[in-house]
């Protein structure tokens, strides 16, 4: 036990606290979460403080997030961490994608400079993905991972004025729209988010 990759599930009923600030991820996961019966509690009613996320690795910030709220909060906790990746820029900005915005969160520079970097390597290799990877941790130290990755390309100019962060210079495999094109339901079938939820009610919680 503890300190270590767990194959571990919730049981149904059990309360779970969500390690995120986000009224809107709050929302996510608590309705994709309640036909298991886990309840979700929020970090910011718990007053929990938000701990640096300085991994390098979505796997290491998720673990970071869930650790601390599940240490302060004794309740398992889920942490999610995400990002863009962009093959030609070896997979950036992955886990820089909110920093690349700037402290003032500015979504057009961050494209702006996807758009400028991608120019100067040269390729013509337009893949990307959105990548998510969630981690629920119990207060022994024993913690657990899920992901979910949605395939596609990268675009300019950007379209779309639906979604958030990325979405306007995104579109999945299959598609000719960007994210920022569909509605909310029509990007959750492609989405990470939606595939690593469904995986976290296949995988971490009791049948
Ligand atoms: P975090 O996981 O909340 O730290 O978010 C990381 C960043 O990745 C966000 O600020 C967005 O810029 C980007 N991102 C993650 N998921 C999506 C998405 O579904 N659409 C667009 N951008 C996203």
């Amino acid at each position: 036990m503890g300190n270590a990759e767990t194959t571990r599930r919730l049981s149904k009923g059990e309360e779970i606290v969500l390690a995120s600030h986000n009224a809107g991820k709050l929302r996510e996961f608590s309705s994709l979460l309640a036909p298991s019966g886990v309840v979700v509690r929020s970090a910011a009613a718990l007053n929990l403080p938000e701990p640096e996320e300085d991994a390098d690795s979505f796997e290491g910030n998720a673990l970071i997030k869930a650790r601390a709220a599940a240490e302060a909060t004794g309740f398992p906790a889920l942490a999610d961490d995400s990002g863009f990746c962009v093959a030609a820029l070896g997979d950036r900005p992955g886990v820089y994608s909110a920093r690349w915005a700037g402290p003032d969160r500015d979504m057009k520079k961050a494209m702006a400079r996807v758009e400028r970097e991608l120019a100067e390597t040269g390729s013509q290799d337009r893949s990307a993905s959105f990548k998510v990877v969630l981690c629920l941790a119990w207060p022994d130290g024993a913690y657990r991972f899920v992901s979910g990755a949605c395939q596609g390309r990268v675009h300019f100019p950007a379209r779309g004025t639906h979604g958030h962060g990325y979405d306007p210079i995104f579109i999945p495999e299959g598609e000719s729209r960007t994210f920022a094109e569909m509605t909310e339901a029509e990007k959750n079938r492609f989405s990470h988010r939606g595939q690593a939820a469904e995986r976290f009610l296949k995988e971490c919680v009791e049948p």
